[in-house]
């Protein structure tokens, strides 16, 4: 995989410019609020314009900006720009390019607060969005004329439909539509959204990126002249700003994110077909499960879901379960499972999982870095209880 420029984008991870830094191999971390001048002409002239360097660091922030010019060689993109979270990089970019009056289409199944944005704060200010599932080329060529902006994710958060991204930008490009992709689950190893077409980029630095379950953060990839856009539009003035330590601690998730996706890849493969070969299992959403791999998607990451068949103990399966903690988000080295269930005794409306294809039977499991024989065979003491509750 190489670049414009014949440059392999992942041997960029290690590259960092020491000379500020005594030659240490991890950069430092600018861990300051301000930036101070050696003059006044060296003032007049940052704030002219005239000359870039940082001066308050929710505008620029070395580390940060090491964090955001990695990401953007591994997602072939211009330029990156990074964010408090995931949803601060979703809301400024979607809020850069929509004005009240657009219409956004959107796949269905999207990340949950992802919907209630939509759903909640663009229908306030008379955004529409309109729903589509992303499988079906027809549907979404229907629904396309005249909107702002297409904004996917693929796979969906929890059903896991796959997408053929490339397919999707080539139709929205016809209409002249702007397409954003959540790429979060497939990170740039699996999937690079910019080589099929897409127009930016965001990530929930906060799962794979970052990769230890000990960070916030996210991040937007696209072109010079859209990030500028989104720099101008909304991202000072939300203020969502990445920190130097969290973009510190991203640049180290990065240098292993290539081994550790391959780890994840393989071995929630595994659990997964041992989970389809089970009686009391009705189904497994596994991309890799369901049908052959839509172009442009190269590998699967270690989120996934099944469902069981009825008469199967749900809570007391959960309970049983050692290696697989409770809990939501993931992409760190620790397996985890959500079930259904509980996300759909939340309240009806945009806060419910009802909207996301969520069933009582399903699980969500992310499969982290604990090894594949391990996890499988916390998995089987937990169906033995749960059967025989
Ligand atoms: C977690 C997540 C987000 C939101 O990211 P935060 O960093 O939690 O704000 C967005 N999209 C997907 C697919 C996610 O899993």
């Amino acid at each position: 995989m190489t670049d414009a420029a014949g440059l392999d984008p992942f041997s960029l991870i290690a590259a960092h410019d020491e000379r500020h830094a005594f030659d240490a191999v991890v950069p430092p971390i600018a861990q300051t609020s301000l930036f101070t001048f050696n003059s006044f002409a060296e003032m007049e002239e940052t704030y002219l314009g005239q000359r870039v360097r940082p001066t308050y660091t929710r505008g620029l922030n070395p580390t940060v900006r090491l964090f955001e010019e990695k990401l953007a060689a591994m997602e072939g993109a211009e330029d990156a720009m990074g964010f408090a979270s995931g949803m601060a990089a979703i809301s400024s970019t979607v809020l850069a390019f929509a004005q009240p009056g657009d219409r956004i289409v959107a796949v269905r199944h999207v990340y949950p607060d992802a919907y209630r944005l939509f759903e909640i704060l663009l229908k306030r200010m008379r955004i529409e969005v309109t729903y589509v599932d992303g499988r079906d080329e027809e549907a979404v060529a229907k629904a396309l004329p005249g909107a702002k902006l297409f904004y996917m994710e693929s796979p969906t958060s929890w059903v896991m439909e796959a997408h053929d991204v490339g397919a999707l930008a080539a139709l929205a490009k016809a209409h002249g539509v702007l397409t954003m992709i959540d790429n979060s689950w497939a990170t740039p190893v699996f999937q690079r959204p910019i080589s099929l077409g897409v127009d930016l980029v965001i990530h929930s630095a906060s799962k794979y990126l970052g990769g230890h379950s000990d960070v916030v953060a996210g991040v937007v990839a696209g072109s010079k002249a859209m990030i500028r856009e989104i720099r101008a539009q909304t991202y000072p003035y939300l203020g969502g700003k990445l920190s130097p330590f969290d973009a510190w601690l991203l640049i180290r998730g990065l240098r292993t994110l290539p081994i550790r996706m391959k780890a994840h890849e393989a071995d929630a493969l595994s659990v997964a077909h041992h989970l389809k070969a089970m009686d009391c299992v009705d189904s497994v959403q596994h991309p890799a499960l369901a049908n052959a791999l839509p172009a442009g998607l190269t590998g699967t990451s270690g989120l996934f879901s099944f469902t069981f068949k009825d008469g199967v103990n749900v809570p007391r399966f959960a309970d049983t379960l050692r290696l697989f903690k409770l809990g939501v988000s993931w992409g760190g080295h620790e397996s985890l499972c959500v079930p259904g269930q509980v996300v759909l005794s939340q309240n009806q409306g945009p806060n419910s999982g009802h909207a996301f294809g969520i069933s009582p039977r399903s699980v969500r499991l992310h499969v982290g870095l604990e090894g594949a024989g391990a996890l499988k065979a916390d998995l089987d003491a937990a169906v033995a209880a749960a059967l025989a509750a």
